[in-house]
């Protein structure tokens, strides 16, 4: 097998036939075996009994149907988990991404790329509460990660199935692989992409998913630093706490003994106490992060390094 489309669907029931018309063209001409898998995330409209429709006319559509509104990234990867081609091509459902950009991504991966971003350079969606938090936040990502793409909002994009195969998707996270896979030594690229409005059906976002993009970014850049040592960030933290603590309370020792100043007029004790408590929690918190990260290592077998090769060994 080699493309998989992945579609995330949510209540686009008027969108998939054209959808669907408007992609066997192009991935017929590619003259390749290749599958569209589509993942109902519990629409409530008739998405479900269109895809089966669909499945039943056309083998290369596979459906998988969740129980329930799982959102859009579980359902992304789950369309990934159960997709066979070596390069997978997730896109929206709703006919806002153009099936006709497929083979520009497929020359992007042939050049040698093992990511593809779409840029939706003139995208068509509301100003305010649309594409100006995304500036923003693409302007932050880019800035967090170190990985600068224009469109991390982008769902269509191209990957190489070995780049993607390990990677879980939680949250908002399916937009930060670019970035994840360019830490880990992908070769990453973007190309600009066609967009269309909106003309059946709902957006199913507003301006609320900007901030639940960033509180996931603070997420990805924590577990990309300190995945394997989270107790130098909470024990560092817990440190700087316990030294100003003890210093403070020193402080305040001497104001009584030199009777500079009656101490309890002062907030030296209440904060020389709560900053030694923090300090003592947050290295306690390290130690708890220790324990998880190695139960999520072992327990998975997991190694906290990535190979890529090796010469002279046998297995
Ligand atoms: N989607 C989904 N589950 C959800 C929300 C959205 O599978 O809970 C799908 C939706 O059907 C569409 C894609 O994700 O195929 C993008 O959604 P939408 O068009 O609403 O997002 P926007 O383009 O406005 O960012
Ligand atoms: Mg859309």
């Amino acid at each position: 097998m080699k493309l998989s489309i992945v579609l995330p669907i949510y209540n686009e029931e008027e969108n998939l036939r054209l959808l669907y018309d408007q992609l066997i063209s192009p991935l017929n001409k590619l003259g390749e075996k290749y599958e569209i898998v589509c993942v109902n995330d519990g629409s409530s409209d008739n998405s479900w009994g269109v895809l089966k429709d669909l499945a039943s006319q056309d083998s290369n559509v596979k459906v998988v149907n969740f129980k329930n509104n799982f959102g859009q990234t579980a359902a992304m990867s789950a369309g990934i988990k159960f997709s066979q081609g070596e390069i997978i091509i997730p896109m929206d459902a709703d006919l806002q991404n153009d099936p006709a950009d497929i083979y520009k991504f497929l020359e992007k991966i042939n050049e040698g790329f093992d990511v593809v971003s779409g840029w939706r350079k003139n995208r068509q969606d509301t100003l305010i509460s649309r594409k100006l938090p995304s500036w923003i936040a693409n302007w932050i990502i880019g800035k967090i990660t170190g990985v600068k793409i224009h469109d991390y909002g982008c769902s269509m994009k191209a990957y190489k199935r070995e780049i993607i195969k390990d990677v879980n998707l939680y949250g908002e996270m399916h937009r930060f692989i670019p970035a994840y896979a360019s830490w880990q030594g992908a070769k990453v690229t973007e190309i600009v992409v066609n967009h269309h409005p909106r003309i059946h059906g709902q957006t199913k976002y507003g301006l609320g998913r900007t901030f639940k993009v960033v509180l996931d970014l603070i997420v990805v850049k924590f577990l990309s630093v300190y995945m394997n040592r989270p107790i130098h960030f909470f024990g560092g933290l817990g440190f700087m706490s316990l030294f100003l603590g003890i210093v403070i309370g020193i402080m305040a020792v001497l104001l009584r003994i030199f009777e500079i100043k009656y101490i309890v007029e002062t907030p030296l004790p209440t904060l020389s106490a709560l900053l030694v408590i923090v300090g003592v929690q947050l290295i306690a918190m390290g130690i708890l992060a220790e324990m998880i990260m190695r139960t999520y290592y072992e327990s998975q077998h997991k190694e906290p390094y990535i190979i890529k090769d090796k010469i002279n060994f046998t297995d």
